[in-house]
């Protein structure tokens, strides 16, 4: 048997998981590049702690809004893509992920608006300043879960590595990377 045929069975056979609540909300290839962001990210900054970066995943690939050597992003990425392939889940998750942002955010106002609900302005002010503490506190582990659940799917068996190439965004150089599935 050719060997494009074994692949060809290979991939008949796959069964990919149920669509669940994030994929819904954000289509699983967005969630998929989500994860694969967060990991490259993550291993660029262990490599080059002083870099700053920031990115944004969509449904083609994902964008790193610095000025770097795309060979090193492509380096970075397809290192990521084969942790996460062989079960490095939390690199899916990062904490400085705008969901954990978001998260807190959104706590401190459903917070804040149930303090506004209370009778006496002293009972509001207390609850409102209790309700931001509370969302500060929580963001993190509440946005993580989020991510687990939600913004991000660590499952990439079925996503490969495209292309990696830089090209200009409002006078800015950026990094594009982008993804397929098989
Ligand atoms: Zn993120």
């Amino acid at each position: 048997m050719a060997v494009s045929e074994l692949q060809g069975d290979d991939s008949a056979v796959r069964v990919s998981a149920p669509l669940d609540a994030g994929d819904i909300l954000l289509g699983r290839r967005v969630r998929q590049n989500h994860a694969l962001e967060h990991a490259t990210v993550t291993l660029l900054t262990r490599h080059m702690p002083w870099l700053v970066v920031s990115a944004r995943a969509n449904q083609h690939g994902f964008t790193i809004f610095a000025d770097l050597d795309p060979q090193v992003v492509e380096e970075a990425a397809q290192e990521a893509l084969t942790r996460l392939q062989r079960g490095e889940a939390e690199l899916a998750v990062h904490p400085n992920c705008g969901t954990n942002l978001a998260v807190g955010v959104s706590l401190a106002l459903f917070g804040s608006l149930f303090a506004l609900t209370a009778a006496r302005p002293r009972t509001r002010i207390l609850s409102a300043l209790a309700s931001s503490l509370v969302a500060w506190k929580m963001a993190r582990p509440l946005g993580q879960m989020a991510q687990r659940r939600l913004t991000t799917f660590a499952d990439l068996g079925d996503v490969r590595l495209a292309t990696v190439y830089t090209r200009h965004l409002f006078g800015r150089r950026v990094v594009e990377t982008l993804t397929t599935t098989v």
